[in-house]
């Protein structure tokens, strides 16, 4: 991390060009951007992107570089494991969206994301975290997973299910894991991409692979949802993972298990924020209507919500649902629309049990999308 701030950049311009790819052991998929600045072009390297129909995004992540958008982009070099070099984005500042520039739905056909499946199993790495006792976390991860089956069940067939524990790390390939991250707040190197850093801000952090395609009966599916929990908190700051106020790690701001599990939980589902932040682009709720600012004055309903964006250092309330958490998963998975099977999305990406579907295009896997969830300021994670 040290590194990073020696090389740290700032390009600032207009994004000229992009393109999207899958990195060799098709894990993720990275977008290198050409900027146009006043000394030439420098091209960018940024997690996420669309390949084919199948995008990947990182929510409240930051700004997906696009075509016409004037931007600063805070900047490192890095090298992959095969020691070719790339300059790794770190924070995108959006100083001008192109004109025109409309986000109508989380895909390009405007669909919300959802599982295809009755259920979703989820694998919890064996690794767990050293910052609670014994095997607390697989206790509260198990207690978090069970409000959201226990609250919905009267509305929503849709439930998440726990395979066995493995030593798992996060990526695409159809597993839907929980990790926790003691360590560092990155996912690691491959053979041909560097380690990918996340924001020090968040708790928490959702990737989610969907498909993309406007044209597909299955716009929006999901097919791989990962959870990464962050841990990695040091003597200068950051989170300690703990549990009803105590913790074995060290960080200047707790990060209770049940509270940001909970909430990410609900992204896995496919369930967005309750207000959008000014890195957000406009959005329309279910009904239609605008999201909210978070910066406007936000009635309880969103505010106390487990979907709420933010969160304070050592919060609890999230692990617990509201009416409108409840609601959000029983609108999307209605018990009158129960497919009534519960399979896995195989190797293909196809979740689909009935006949008539389609699995993913030839040459594509699928795409995943991020979602940051706590935010911290000066060590206070607050509205
Ligand atoms: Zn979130």
């Amino acid at each position: 991390m040290l590194a990073h701030a020696l090389l740290a950049m700032v390009v600032e311009g207009e994004v000229v060009s992009t393109t999207s790819r899958w990195t060799s052991d098709h894990s993720r998929i990275v977008t290198e951007a050409t900027v146009r600045t006043p000394d030439g072009d420098v091209i960018v390297s940024q997690l996420g992107g669309k390949v084919g129909t199948l995008a990947m995004r990182v929510f409240h992540g930051d700004e997906p570089l696009v075509n016409g958008m004037r931007v600063a982009v805070t900047a490192h070099a890095d090298m992959d494991t095969s020691l070719r070099a790339h300059l790794v984005v770190d924070r995108v500042k959006v100083n001008a969206y192109p004109l025109g520039f409309v986000r109508t739905g989380v895909t390009e056909g405007g669909k919300y994301l959802f599982w295809e499946g009755g259920c979703v199993y989820v694998t919890i790495d064996s690794n767990g975290t050293k910052e609670l006792p014994g095997d607390t976390e697989f206790a509260v991860v198990e207690a978090s997973i069970d409000e959201w089956n226990r609250n919905t069940q009267s509305c929503s067939y849709f439930q998440i299910l726990v395979d066995e524990r493995e030593d798992v790390e996060v990526g695409t390939d159809m597993k839907n894991v929980i990790k926790f991250r003691d360590a560092t707040w990155c996912r690691p190197a491959i053979a041909d991409d560097p380690q990918r850093c996340y924001s020090p801000d968040a708790a928490g952090l959702t990737t989610a692979v969907y498909v993309d395609d406007a044209s597909s009966d299955r716009d929006g599916a999901i097919v791989d949802a990962d959870i990464e929990l962050n841990g990695a908190g040091d003597l200068d700051g950051g989170f300690a993972i703990s549990h009803m106020g105590l913790t074995q790690g060290v960080g200047n701001c707790l990060s209770d298990l049940g509270n940001t599990l909970t909430h990410e939980l609900g992204h896995l589902q496919g369930i967005e924020h309750t207000c959008r932040t000014r890195a957000d682009p406009p959005r329309v709720d279910d009904e239609g209507n605008p999201v909210p600012s978070c910066e406007a004055s936000l009635a309880p309903a969103i505010t106390e919500a487990t979907m709420y964006n933010f969160a304070e250092c050592g919060e609890t309330k999230k692990a617990t649902l509201t009416q409108d958490d409840i609601d959000a998963v029983c609108e999307v998975y209605r018990l009158a629309d129960d497919p009534g099977s519960c399979e896995r999305v195989d190797e293909s990406g196809c979740g689909c049990a009935s006949s008539g579907e389609m699995p993913l295009p030839a040459g594509l896997s699928a795409v995943g999308f991020a979602f940051l969830v706590l935010r911290r300021r000066r060590g206070i994670l607050r509205p």
